[in-house]
């Protein structure tokens, strides 16, 4: 069933998004870089600074014994909010970065050499590229590349013709932060799987948006940051199944991951703690579990649906601007809207509409191999999340002819 959301009170949960700015108010156009955070998620730390910070797992006392509970309640969200099947296969991490790291250095150590082939699409963020290529340079392996066409869409006949019985993993993103592109992932999966080779999913512009579930999709791995999702930063998940997180090597050495350490070596906790060395990120952890409460009791699909609505009025709106060039026209998209209009600058543009409150994105968005693709420096782009609407559409395509006016 499809509830209406109450946009006000979603609003007011956001105490920033009231806040003037030169005594007027302030349009946040930049989610998918990082999204604002309800009372929800900042009153959960400072509860937990105030009434449980201690450290977890190996305390005996009260307070390290609930601060354990709380740590261990969030990974169980985020277990449910992923419908994976065991918390084993949750790892906190520090965000995507890290996450896709922690796989290419272990999966790397293990089954890479140099004849091993990665396929990585053209469409990546760079942290789901460098990490790769830092394998090419490490152990001799090859990547190989997916392109996209004019749309913004990967070619999966490409895709497909990119397998060889050297390929030992793919790395996709789920959603393109730089075009909005919604990559066919299952079917990207199950094709790699006819191949037996494993693929790792960068999650982080998929989840704000849109439901996953980990065990539907059938990834290997999915990876996501907390601050994307109304989390605070520094806190993050690398979902794993966990067949293959256990053939996987240590990443970090330290406390936690360890079951045991004698002078002649030491022996590796079970997961998920095999991957987590040393003190955890405990209260953005747990902040991470009421962003997932907090997204839960709006609904997803609420969420889905509202941003759906949002995207395309701003396709509308955008798309009646003389001038307006939208990079990424995918039939499938999410999140981020990306354009230039006429030859403006891409900097001029958001420093004009940063002068107008209008928070957006210009620059290569960490994508450029993207830009390449187009042959430009840079975009311009608005990314929405729950708490957008159609108003501040309105006031960005008005802010854009204003300062395009200005610039010509
Ligand atoms: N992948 C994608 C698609 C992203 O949009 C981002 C953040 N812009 C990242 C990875 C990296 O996320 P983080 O900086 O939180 O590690």
């Amino acid at each position: 069933m499809n509830k209406q959301i109450n946009i006000e009170r979603i609003r007011s949960d956001f105490p920033i998004l009231s806040n003037l700015i030169n005594n007027k108010p302030y349009i946040y156009l930049d989610n998918g870089a990082t999204t604002q955070k309800p009372k929800q998620v900042v009153e959960a730390l400072t509860d937990y600074y105030y009434t449980t910070n201690s450290n977890v797992h190996r305390g005996v006392h009260f307070l390290s014994q609930k601060a354990t509970e709380l740590f261990e309640q969030s990974r169980e969200k985020v277990r449910s909010f992923i419908n994976a099947s065991s918390t084993k296969e949750v790892i906190f991490s520090r965000g995507t970065t890290e996450s896709i790291n922690l796989i290419a250095n272990t999966f790397g150590e293990k089954f890479i050499d140099h004849q091993s082939e990665i396929i990585v699409s053209e469409l990546e963020h760079h942290s789901n590229m460098v990490p790769w290529q830092m394998l090419e340079d490490k152990k001799g392996a090859t990547l190989k590349y997916i392109p996209f066409d004019q749309n913004g869409v990967l070619d999966i006949e490409t895709y497909k013709q990119l397998f060889s019985n050297n390929t030992k993993i793919v790395a996709l993103s789920h959603v393109s932060n730089a075009l909005g592109t919604v990559n066919p992932i299952k079917e990207m999966i199950e094709i790699a799987h006819e191949h037996n080779v494993p693929v790792l999913i960068d999650g982080a512009q998929a989840i704000p948006h849109t439901k996953v579930d980990v065990q539907e999709l059938d990834c290997d791995f999915y990876c996501f940051s907390g601050h994307k999702m109304y989390a605070p930063t520094g806190i993050g998940v690398l979902y794993g199944k966990k067949e293959w997180l256990e053939k996987l090597p240590p990443y970090n050495g330290g406390g936690e991951m360890i079951e045991s350490v004698s002078t002649k070596g030491y022996t590796l906790n079970q997961l998920p703690y095999k991957f987590e060395a040393g003190t955890p990120n405990i209260a953005d952890a747990i902040g991470l579990g009421a962003a997932i409460d907090y997204m839960n009791a709006i609904g997803i699909e609420e969420i889905f649906n509202h941003e759906k609505a949002l995207m395309q009025y701003a396709h509308e709106k955008l798309n009646d601007i003389k001038g307006m060039r939208i990079y990424g026209n995918a039939k499938h998209k999410m999140g981020v809207i990306s354009f230039l209009v006429n030859d403006i600058h891409p900097f001029d543009m958001g420093t004009l509409l940063d002068k107008m409150n209008i928070a957006v994105r210009t620059g290569h968005h960490c994508a450029q191999p993207v830009m390449n693709r187009f042959d430009i420096l840079g975009t311009v782009r608005a990314s929405f999340a729950i708490y957008n609407t159609k108003e501040e559409i309105d006031k960005l395509a008005e802010g854009i002819i204003f300062a395009r006016d200005m610039l010509m």
